[in-house]
């Protein structure tokens, strides 16, 4: 490697933009490679991460971006099972301790050990990063990194988010919020036998949810959406997946599941929504958050993405546009994913 700096959109203030500079060309230590980055898509989250509106904030200057894909440039000491020139991604969950109850028992995702790319560790928003070569994604040959890219974050969060719903083929599963995340979860759902409904307040949005398969649709700014999906489904849906940047979203979720339904949590705006009790204990709800996923999650996420089963809707930018593209976010902007093409 003879470069000794690189170009990256670096987070220097919340709330402040990204500032797009040359960064210091990192070596990999032990465990880690070097990859020079093909692409990388914009999650929701690295926004909340610039702006720092978590409770648990990531500390600046630092590059962000989790669905990166590039190519392995360089191995650092240890032994290794990908190699110079293998095409790996970065992970959210880039690193875990390995040997914790949670990673010794399938819940390495929360690992208090764990290192979250491009929040504790720099991202993908530059040409170049590290990634942990015993956590990072295998992508599969011959596939446009452009578009599988969102599979990394987006399409393991609600594939994994889908199948803690527990939600069976045949019944229904509310996608709420059609963004990023949500217009790949119909296209999982539909791929799990699952029937789809899909809400979010853009009819745009709602469109594209019937284009991956949704077979109903609310429109949450017009119309009631608990009242259209019971109404729908007589008597509520199965599983609810609320993937939406609001935390009304959240509350709404409570009155579109049926008796015993199971609700669970991808999204993460701040703030937090009234949660009727009555209603949660007489109707036996179950409510529960998911964290991105496993690598046996992400193996899987990505089989089903090789097998054609899944394609994200993406448009590609480049990495200076990555400020125009988070304002674009911040308004519900962005039709399905953006991603960097490097
Ligand atoms: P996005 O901006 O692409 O999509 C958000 C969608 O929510 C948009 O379509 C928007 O119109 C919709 N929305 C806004 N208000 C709504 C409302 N009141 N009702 C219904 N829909 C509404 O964002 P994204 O990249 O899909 O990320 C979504 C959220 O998921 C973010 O908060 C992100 O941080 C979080 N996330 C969580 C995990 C996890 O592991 N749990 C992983 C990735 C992202
Ligand atoms: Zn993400
Ligand atoms: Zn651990």
């Amino acid at each position: 490697m003879t470069d000794t700096t690189f170009r990256a959109a670096v987070v220097e203030d919340f709330g402040a933009e990204l500032n797009l500079r040359d960064v210091e060309m990192p070596t990999p230590g032990r465990n880690q490679a070097l990859v020079k980055l093909q692409a990388s898509g914009i999650c929701h989250t690295d926004l909340h991460a610039a702006e720092g509106d978590w409770p648990v904030k990531p500390e600046p200057p630092f590059v962000a971006g989790h669905e990166g894909v590039g190519e392995v440039v360089e191995l650092g000491p240890g032994d290794h099972t990908v190699k110079v020139g293998d095409i790996v991604g970065n992970v959210w969950l880039w690193s875990a301790c390995g040997e914790c109850v949670y990673c010794r028992t399938g819940w390495e995702t929360l690992c208090s050990q764990a290192e979250y790319g491009g929040y504790t560790v720099n991202g993908s928003f530059g040409t170049y990063m590290l990634v942990d070569t015993r956590y990072c994604a295998r992508i599969p040959e011959g596939f446009d990194p452009v578009e599988v890219a969102p599979i990394l974050c987006a399409g393991v969060t609600v594939y994994k988010g889908l199948k803690v719903s527990e939600t069976k083929p045949g019944q229904f599963v509310v996608i709420s919020g059609v963004g990023g995340l949500g217009h790949i979860a119909v296209q999982y759902a539909v791929a799990m036998g699952m029937r789809v409904i899909a809400v979010d307040i853009a009819d745009e949005k709602l469109e594209l949810a019937k284009k991956h398969g949704a077979e109903f649709t609310v429109n949450a700014k017009h119309a009631d959406p608990a009242e259209a999906v019971q109404e729908f489904t007589g008597g509520g849906a199965h599983g609810v997946l609320v993937t939406a940047v609001h935390p009304q979203a959240f509350g709404q979720a409570i009155g579109m599941a049926r008796k015993g339904g199971t609700i669970v949590f991808n999204g993460l705006p701040p703030g937090d929504f009234p949660a009727p009790i009555f209603e949660i204990v007489f109707k036996a709800l179950t409510i529960r958050g998911s964290l991105v996923g496993t690598r046996q999650d992400l193996a899987e996420a990505l089989d089903l993405y090789a097998r054609g089963l899944i394609k994200p809707t993406v448009s590609e930018c480049s990495l200076d546009d990555v400020n125009a593209v988070f304002e674009d976010l911040r308004h519900g902007k962005v039709d399905g994913r953006m991603a960097i093409r490097y």
